[in-house]
């Protein structure tokens, strides 16, 4: 949505011929890798082809965080990025992150008792208030329509391009180099450590990491992950949300993939499924898709009825299944000596960044200074 992205760094003058880790792309996911790296004191440079950071899935994306997720290895991630989130002191702003509207998560009554489970694990973890409601028609705002819910009171909404700025603020604070308007063309292996061509200058690294989104689906040439990454159209709208509609939390419909959130005191971000595969990243707002969104949606908020649409946003993701490499699940193998690929985030690479970024960067680091060339 907002295009909050640092622009600071002038395309390729100075870039650096040698760092210990190249970090392809400045979306959430490469913002938090070079924010890990450099806090370690790893030589780090970000390049990003865009003349601004989150110009990708990032930029466009709602930027719902929860922990709960029907994949144990995101609830794994999603669990220790919430409570990133939530620190004031986590972040150079000084504020949390996290705007705390909080989560529902509707399913069919028969999940209520995964659901409960969940609850459990959440609570033990963060020391939250999720719980589980049935039977009851309306939960934090929304229409349950019969299903379950389960409700985190702590959870909710981050700004994507923010985070994503605040990360790149802390990377350079400590001592990261990030280029925008500088794109990697290739990575070769030389003498047996990537050597990363841009349009902008060749950097010497010991190991690179792409974090490129979408654009994982047609790779340039080294940066192929292993497992097929496919790119999938993501389409939201935001209306008005004026009284008497009354505020709400987050919210996703297991048993349709309907989701919404608040974006602000007085407009809500809608969405359901688009399931358009290998749709380019500049594809036009699909007009038909946000009118049968909206009509789906009513039944959950009986306000959307009146509600005057603002906008609509096209963007798309990288989906796939993830690999198996260093930091088991995150990364993909290349098939380029110490040249890595980040797992397709299938839609929700938001509310894994904070921990998912960790764990890339210790892998990073470790591949970084090993002995094998
Ligand atoms: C509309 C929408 C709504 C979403 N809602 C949510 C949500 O509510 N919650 C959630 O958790 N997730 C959500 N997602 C998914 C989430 O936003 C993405 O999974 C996440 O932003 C992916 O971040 P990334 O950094 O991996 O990729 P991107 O943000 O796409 O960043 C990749 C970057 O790499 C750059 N790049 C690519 N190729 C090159 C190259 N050759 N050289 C240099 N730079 C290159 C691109 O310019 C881009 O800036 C949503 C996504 C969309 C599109």
């Amino acid at each position: 949505m907002s295009q909050v992205g640092t622009t600071a760094s002038p395309p390729g003058g100075d870039l650096p011929a040698r760092a210990d880790v190249v970090v392809v792309g400045a979306g959430i996911t490469g913002a938090s890798i070079a924010h890990h790296l450099a806090r370690r004191g790893v030589s780090v440079v970000v390049v990003e082809q865009s003349p601004q950071s989150a110009a990708g899935a990032t930029g466009a994306s709602g930027g719902m965080v929860r922990a709960y997720d029907l994949d144990p290895a995101i609830v794994e991630l999603a669990l220790s990025s919430l409570a990133t989130y939530r620190d004031p002191g986590c972040w150079a702003s000084g504020r949390a992150a996290l705007h705390a509207v909080g989560a529902v998560t509707v399913a069919d009554p028969a999940q209520g008792g995964a659901l409960r489970e969940a609850a459990g694990q959440i609570n033990g973890a963060l020391g939250a208030s999720a719980h589980v409601v049935a039977g009851r028609e309306e939960a934090a705002g929304i229409r349950l329509l019969g299903g379950v819910a389960l409700v985190e009171p702590e959870a909710g909404w981050v700004a994507p391009a923010e985070v994503t700025a605040d990360w790149l603020t802390q990377a350079r604070a400590d001592g990261a180099v990030v280029h925008h308007g500088v794109r990697v063309l290739e990575v070769q292996a030389r003498g047996g450590r990537p050597a990363v061509r841009t349009d902008a200058g060749v950097i010497s690294a010991g190991a690179v990491v792409a974090a490129v989104g979408p654009w994982a689906a047609d790779p340039v040439p080294g940066l192929r992950p292993a497992s097929p990454v496919r790119s999938r159209s993501v389409q939201v709208s935001i209306v008005e949300r004026r009284p008497p509609a009354p505020p709400h939390a987050t919210f996703i419909d297991l048993r349709t993939g309907l989701y919404a959130k608040p974006v602000g005191p007085d407009r809500t971000l809608i969405g359901m499924p688009h399931l358009v595969w290998d749709s380019p990243f500049d594809a036009q707002p699909d007009t038909a898709h946000a009118e049968a969104t909206r009509s789906a949606l009513t039944a959950h908020f009986p306000w959307l009825t009146t509600a005057a649409p603002l906008s609509t946003i096209r963007a798309a993701d990288a989906y796939g299944s993830p690999g198996g490499g260093p930091a088991s699940g995150l990364l993909e193998d290349t098939g380029v000596p110490h040249v890595w690929s980040v797992r397709a985030w299938n839609g929700g690479g938001v509310k894994t960044a904070p921990e998912a970024g960790r764990r890339i960067a210790d892998a990073c680091m470790a591949d970084a200074f090993s002995d094998a060339v």
